[in-house]
């Protein structure tokens, strides 16, 4: 059997008006190519057509195969189900809506073909909603001080992994992936290409406001525990001027007596402390809660089909 050259992984949820027109642009694209390629659409648990029309395409085409989920997991487990298919030489993540332009794959391939590890696509966020891409660029501005590893406004999961770092990806088995986190952490010689933002022509994106917030702390939290030690500095200056404040009171009530009034002091007191140790416990929660997730060692996903399990079955009925 031949090497497969290229495999594609498309993560792809409620993506029916999508999936055609991205695959035969895709084909397009790769006629050039003189190796074999595949292209891996994982399934996250649509309620849409687009499980039918993978079953359908897989049939029709040979390099079309799929994983389809028994409910939907999330990007980022379909793109590790995406790994663990991925007979590639190299592999390309791309997402179904048509937002990753197809023509920017050569480039992609040219840069692995130069040797680089890693060869990412960068979008600028022209056309974007501007309350996402404000906080997006103060989020990427904070987070960038706050975690290990880089991570650059505008680089999503659009990018070319050579077989080296997916080998490196599939070793890393923690139950809460942050691809963004991981790609950036594994390191390898990395090519950065530029293409212009587009805009999602059908369907909806699947980021609710909710979830980005969720996402954007998952970001924060999988990659150091430095809002933990923040937590300390923070308890440990309030302790500091709260026995400053109650040295200077005593001595203050040993001069002049006491003073009745003293509401405003008192409550300002407890809801700053209390504020405090209410995020304090939030942080600390976060990562208990990573703690408890990871100890129970669930799969990242469950697979309800794919397109080698149809495939043998339909070879048995004839
Ligand atoms: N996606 C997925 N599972 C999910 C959410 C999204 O597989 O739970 C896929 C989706 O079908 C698309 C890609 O991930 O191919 C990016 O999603 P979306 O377009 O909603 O994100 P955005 O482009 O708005 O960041
Ligand atoms: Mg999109």
């Amino acid at each position: 059997m031949t090497q497969t050259f290229l495999s594609v992984i498309v993560p792809s949820f409620n993506e029916e008006e999508n999936i055609e027109p991205f695959y035969f642009a895709l084909r397009d694209t790769l006629s050039f190519l003189q190796e074999p390629w595949e292209v891996i659409f994982i399934d996250d648990g649509s309620s849409d057509a687009t499980l039918p029309l993978l079953q359908r395409l897989s049939v029709w085409h040979q390099e079309v195969q799929y994983v389809s989920f028994t409910r939907n997991f999330g990007k980022e487990s379909a793109i590790l189900a995406g790994f663990k298919h991925a007979q590639g030489e190299c592999v390309i993540i791309i997402d179904a809506d048509l937002q990753h332009p197809v023509e920017k794959i050569p480039a992609l391939l040219e840069g692995y073909q130069e040797g680089y590890d890693q060869v990412i696509a960068c979008r600028n966020r022209k056309g974007e909603n501007i309350i996402r891409s404000t906080v997006s660029g103060f989020y990427y501005k904070l987070i960038n001080k706050v975690v290990d590893v880089k991570l650059e406004n505008g680089v999503g999961d659009f990018r070319l992994l050579s077989r080296r770092a997916v080998d490196a990806l599939l070793v890393m088995s923690e139950g809460n992936r942050f691809s963004k986190g991981l790609f950036s952490w594994i390191g390898f010689e990395q090519k950065v290409i530029y293409y212009d933002n587009v805009c999602r022509k059908n369907g909806q994106s699947k980021w609710s406001p909710a979830k980005l917030i969720n996402y954007g702390i998952d970001g924060i939290v999988s990659f150091n525990v430095r809002p933990l030690r923040f937590c300390l500095y923070t308890g440990a200056i309030t302790l500091t001027c709260a026995l400053l404040y109650i040295f200077v009171m005593l001595i203050e009530i040993f001069r002049t007596g006491i003073d009745v009034p003293g509401y405003f002091t008192i409550i300002s007191a407890v809801l700053f402390l209390g504020g405090v140790q209410l995020v304090s416990l939030g942080v600390v929660g976060e990562y208990i809660g990573r703690i408890y997730n990871e100890t129970k060692r669930r799969p990242h996903y469950l697979v309800k089909e794919t397109s080698e399990q149809k495939e043998r079955q339909r070879y048995e009925q004839i």
